[in-house]
């Protein structure tokens, strides 16, 4: 027992997150049940064995692991290695509209949020747009085994599917944001219409998959747009809480920091829009991230 708990402390100091915590109630069973691999990165291959050679054997693991994750980061040029995110919750957590984010007669409607409930020291990273189709972006994001949503404007995504469809391959799921861009509470309800249901159509048909998620332009809508949106297959509206750029965070809080289940927004962008590569973002994001405390996960697995 003496022994494991040193053996926990040793791992506690390699991995924060799924292996640290898997030590808490002093037993290696419960660890594979509960510990799973967390969406996008990579499960352990060897079965768990009972007593010290097991436990030696993943710390073995774990430290091989934690260099492999280490020679990564420093290969894209990340400050730190990023936090392990535990793994997902066996029951998602009930969402409802963030207070000032709802519309007349809207309990029955997608939930509005900017933020998941969660205790988990996490935070989600969502894409939106598409104009930016960078290669090197998924090879990063695949590598860091980091997870992220897209949010797809048809107008900007229909000359280059296939990058999509790459980035649907790595495990990334592809979301509604409109076929045009538009700010939605100024149409009429017939162009909401077919702004929201014509990108669910078109997704549907070019990726395969038809999106429960849906982030209105500027994240502006209105009872229509969400009355809509539920109409063709929508389950929830993430907004979000910060912004991220490759030089700076824009936080939508007064206290300009993180909070457990924020919800991170950046765009496909590149230098013609903003001060850097999609990597120059995602490396200040995660230096923002990792220095905070947090770990990415996986939206999907939350909403
Ligand atoms: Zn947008």
């Amino acid at each position: 027992m003496n022994r494991h708990r040193t053996t926990c402390a040793v791992l506690a100091a390699l991995l924060i997150g799924a292996a640290a915590s898997g030590c808490a109630d002093g037993t290696d069973e419960g660890d594979a049940g509960r510990h799973g691999p967390a969406a996008g990165q990579s499960a352990a291959a060897a079965p768990p064995q009972a007593g010290p050679a097991g436990i030696e054997a993943r710390t073995a693991r774990l430290k091989q692991e934690l260099a492999a994750r280490t020679a990564v980061a420093k290969k894209w040029g990340l400050a730190k290695v990023p936090l392990v995110a535990p793994a997902p919750p066996v029951e998602k957590p009930h969402i409802t509209t963030r207070k000032g984010f709802e519309v007349e007669g809207g309990e029955e409607l997608p939930p509005v949020f900017t933020t998941v409930p969660t205790k988990e020291r996490i935070v989600f990273l969502t894409m939106d747009d598409g104009a930016e189709k960078d290669p090197e972006l998924l090879r990063m994001m695949s590598e860091l085994k980091l997870p992220y949503s897209a949010f797809l404007s048809d107008y900007e995504v229909s000359d280059d599917y296939g990058y999509f469809k790459d980035m649907q391959a790595r495990g990334v799921t592809l979301n509604n944001h409109t076929l045009n861009h538009r700010y939605l509470p100024g149409l009429s309800e017939e162009e909401q219409r077919r702004e929201i249901c014509g990108s669910q159509d078109k997704i549907e048909k070019h990726l395969g998959k038809r999106p429960v998620l849906f982030r209105p332009p500027y994240g502006n809508y209105n009872g229509d747009t969400l009355r809509i949106a539920k109409s063709c297959g929508i389950k929830a509206v993430p907004l979000w809480a910060a912004e991220a750029f490759p030089d700076h965070m824009e936080w939508r809080e007064w206290d300009r920091d993180l909070h457990p289940g924020d919800i991170v927004l950046t765009h496909f962008r590149g230098r013609e829009d903003w001060d850097g590569s999609m990597a120059d973002m995602i490396r200040n994001v995660m230096k923002t991230i990792t220095d905070k405390g947090y770990a990415v996960a996986r939206l999907e697995d939350y909403v």
